[in-house]
């Protein structure tokens, strides 16, 4: 057999694929349209495949693709990255919390650094030449589009303490990543989802005893479905026994909060710098 090379990279290729790159080498029967439209169809039900395999997957065996990476098993997954994204888009459009979007006037009286940033805040907007009323508007108006798209922005920081508090020797630095990465995107559609039992069970009870609302149990729902959440993922990513894990969960949901005022102060300095 003749030997070619490789159009992508050079490499000489003895057999369809190219070894090095994986490129696959074209033939007059695969430059055929009926081909490329198979390949486009097929192409697309296997992501779609992915997709669901993915979430399904996050949402019945927490851990289990944190796992997966740890162990080397990536192909039949998306990856955690492009997880997250694909959430993050569903999340800006569906998700009924504003926990993440903080309004100017928050920012200024209810934060653990307010206090310590007002003044700092009201010379900046005296510097760029606002009065305060303007400027609150423009910022309320920006920041409802940037928040939910700058929650990337919380996962290094939250991965930073779970490598602190759940160190363990057999994992790597991107272990914690991974394990940050998908805990957010658990978090985003938890948000979403959580809404659905806390209408049954809000609406069932409320015939019993009409002080029960909806909302009380939807924020109910949501620390305990995290707490499980966590419990279940760190058992089976680290392996740790029940005891560790049932100790560090704790811990974990605190500094989750510690990652999202980070994340808040990042939010208003971005916000802050993007208002001309
Ligand atoms: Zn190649």
């Amino acid at each position: 057999m003749p030997s070619k090379t490789c159009a992508s990279c050079n490499h000489v290729v003895d057999y369809n694929y190219c070894a090095n790159c994986g490129e696959k080498i074209l033939t007059p029967e695969l430059r055929s349209v009926g081909h490329i439209a198979g390949d486009a169809l097929e192409n697309l039900t296997s992501y779609d495949g992915k997709i669901w395999r993915t979430l399904i997957t996050l949402f019945v065996k927490p851990g289990q693709l944190d796992r997966n990476y740890h162990i080397g098993q990536r192909v039949n997954y998306l990856k955690p990255i492009s997880l997250f994204f694909i959430i993050n888009v569903l999340f800006v459009m569906f998700s009924p919390l504003t926990d993440f979007y903080v309004a100017f006037r928050d920012q200024m009286q209810l934060q653990p650094y307010s206090d310590w940033l007002k003044p700092y805040m009201l010379e900046v907007i005296a510097n760029k030449g606002y009065e305060i009323g303007d400027f609150e508007e423009k910022y309320n108006q920006l920041v409802v589009v940037l928040a939910r798209s700058l929650i990337i922005l919380q996962v290094p920081f939250f991965a930073i303490f779970s490598f602190i508090v759940l160190f363990s020797r057999k994992h790597y630095l991107s272990d914690y990543l991974i394990f940050s990465l998908n805990a957010h995107s658990w978090w985003m559609i938890w948000i979403i989802v959580a809404q659905v039992p806390a209408w049954f069970i809000g609406n069932g009870l409320s015939l019993i005893c009409a002080n029960l609302s909806v909302s009380y149990f939807y924020f109910l729902l949501l620390p305990i479905g995290k707490f499980i959440y966590l419990s279940l993922a760190i058992k089976t990513l680290f392996k740790f026994s029940w005891l560790r894990v049932l100790l560090s969960v704790p811990i974990m949901m605190g500094l989750y909060i510690v990652a999202h005022y980070i994340f808040r102060f990042l939010q208003l300095f971005i916000t802050y710098s993007l208002i001309e």
